[in-house]
């Protein structure tokens, strides 16, 4: 994502009540944040929030929280909640490295990763979200049934995540090269920002979905 210093972005989000960075203060307690015992999806990177406010808005009775590094992006999720009433949505300036410093273990129940930065260089493949070393980070967040959903245009970062789960000790419960030509994966699928950009280039989506 190309990043533009949006000014004033950190104390849009230090002043917002939906908005996090000090997320370590919240660990093993995100449930009184939403005032209910509903499930907790997070996206890690959430970019300019266009996937997360949608499922928000779908899914009323879960609760979403996105992840994501940079106050100039967060920000722009910001806005998109200024129309609308959604109760069921937080974000966290953060960077993922340290979601084990913000979520205790079981405490979400579903992963979101959508379009994730490739990080082409073999020396960066450890800072890629699928990465062995980030899966044993999510192992140690994610309640025991709970799944990690992967979307990505890219096919190398697809193939290296396909190789990675099994490696990591996951299970690859369902994948697919052509996401919007496959009926039954695709259906209820909602458009992420990029997803967007890059199927009307006529690039094909990859998905994956795994568990342990
Ligand atoms: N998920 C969005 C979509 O599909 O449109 C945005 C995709 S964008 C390519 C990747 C986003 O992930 C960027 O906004 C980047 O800042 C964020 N990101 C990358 N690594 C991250 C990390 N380690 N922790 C939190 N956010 C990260």
């Amino acid at each position: 994502m190309r990043l533009r210093n949006v000014p004033g972005s950190d104390e849009t989000i230090e002043n917002s009540n939906k908005a996090y960075t000090n997320p370590e203060d919240y660990k093993g307690s995100w449930k009184n944040v939403f005032g209910n015992d509903n499930e907790i999806h997070i996206e890690i990177g959430m970019g300019k929030g266009q996937f997360l406010t949608q499922m928000a808005e779908r899914n009323p009775n879960i609760n979403y929280i996105g992840i994501e590094k940079y106050s100039s992006v967060l920000v722009r999720a910001l806005e998109k909640l200024e129309d609308n009433e959604l109760d069921n949505i937080r974000f966290i300036r953060m960077d993922a490295e340290n979601i084990e410093n913000v979520f205790e273990q079981g405490e979400v129940d579903k992963i979101y990763l959508n379009f994730s930065d490739p990080w082409p260089k073999d020396r960066h493949a450890k800072r890629r979200l699928t990465s062995h070393r980030f899966l044993d980070r999510y192992n140690n967040v994610l309640k025991k049934d709970g799944v990690v959903e992967f979307k990505t245009d890219n096919d190398l970062l697809f193939e290296f995540s396909l190789e990675q789960a099994p490696e990591a000790g996951w299970n690859i419960d369902a994948f697919t090269w052509d996401l919007h030509n496959d009926a039954e994966l695709n259906e209820g699928n909602v458009m992420t920002e990029y997803e967007t950009k890059f199927s009307s280039m006529g690039n094909k989506i990859h998905k994956m979905i795994i568990s342990r």
